[in-house]
């Protein structure tokens, strides 16, 4: 199927992009790497009357590092993150995570604003950034906004961005001496959306978690941050309490049921991501054998 018709309008600056939102309000949408955004026009999931093309817009793609700071602009693209040495160092979960955003082809032209205003639950990268503890800066008519992302997500496809606003740059922590990440995702093939993954970032003080953010993905209507992670914290960690973490988790979450994976699986799944993620991160291949997950 084609795109229904649209008029199309190329910004060439930020300001630019917000004057044609805030005229054209939410008949508009921002098109970036358009890999979300075509396919639901050419399925007619959508019909704007206006792309907003934010391409030209140099200035949203860049990486820096600053005051113990990453800054990501929303056009970097996913093979920009990849590459990026400022991201290996400082957010190596980020890398270890694009690796399974779609392929080649669509990591060379997807950005991570896109990827983050789309909000689609079985998306990686939002995940990571709820992980991360990153604070998401849009721009509206009114000024900047900071967001934390743990609230930036809201549901499936939904989040804190109002029709005006322009998601313009990330922010994350640089991680910290000693800190450690887990990523892993349970997909039917490589480069296809997870049926159930979980991003993680964790300091650890000897054999214990001094802390642990959990972020699991395509098992709720958007990324979760488990609060099952206060049964691991702060003592060495023993099958009873990774017993109880599991058993903690399946209150927290709320999967759906589609042709990919059931609401059972889909909790059976996130319970052995915790248990491996635990298993990993304090090197205790000792501790996951005897838990029944
Ligand atoms: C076959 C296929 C497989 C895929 N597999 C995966 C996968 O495994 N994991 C995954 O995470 N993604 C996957 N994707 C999606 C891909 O990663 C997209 O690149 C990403 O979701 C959107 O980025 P984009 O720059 O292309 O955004 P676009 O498609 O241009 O836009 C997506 C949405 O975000 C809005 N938007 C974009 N930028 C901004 C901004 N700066 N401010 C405000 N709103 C904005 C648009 O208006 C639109 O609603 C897949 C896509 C395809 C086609």
């Amino acid at each position: 199927m084609k795109a229904p018709a649209f008029n199309y309008a190329r910004a060439s600056s930020v300001q630019e992009a917000i004057d044609l939102l805030s005229r054209h309000g939410d008949r508009a949408k921002v098109l970036s790497g358009g890999q979300s955004l075509m396919p639901a026009l050419n399925l007619r999931l959508l019909a704007p009357e206006w792309l907003i093309d934010i391409g030209p817009i140099a200035d949203l793609r860049r990486i820096s590092v600053e005051n113990g700071l990453l800054t990501i602009g929303a056009s970097t693209r996913h093979a920009d993150l990849q590459r990026s040495p400022d991201i290996a160092a400082h957010a190596p979960l980020l890398k270890d995570a694009i690796a399974h955003v779609a392929h080649p082809a669509i990591r060379n032209r997807g950005t991570i604003g896109g990827s983050l205003a789309h909000a689609d639950p079985a998306s990686e990268l939002p995940a990571c950034m709820v992980a991360l503890d990153a604070t998401v800066i849009v721009q509206g008519p009114d000024g900047e906004r900071r967001i934390p992302a743990a609230d930036f997500f809201v549901g499936i496809y939904e989040t804190q961005l109002l029709p005006d606003e322009l998601l313009v740059a990330i922010e994350v922590p640089k991680r910290t001496d000693g800190a450690r990440h887990f990523f892993r995702e349970y997909a039917r093939r490589s480069g296809d959306y997870a049926m159930a993954g979980l991003a993680a970032e964790a300091e650890i003080d000897g054999d214990m978690f001094a802390s642990l953010r959990l972020s699991f993905f395509a098992v709720d209507e958007r990324p979760i941050l488990a609060k099952a992670s206060r049964h691991l914290i702060g003592r060495p960690v023993t099958e009873v309490m990774l017993a109880e973490a599991c058993g903690a988790l399946g209150d927290e979450l709320a999967p759906q049921d589609d042709h990919q994976a059931t609401i059972g699986m889909r909790h059976y799944l996130a319970r052995q991501l915790l248990i491996a993620c635990v298993v990993s991160l304090l090197g205790r291949s000792d501790l996951g054998a005897r838990v029944v997950a």
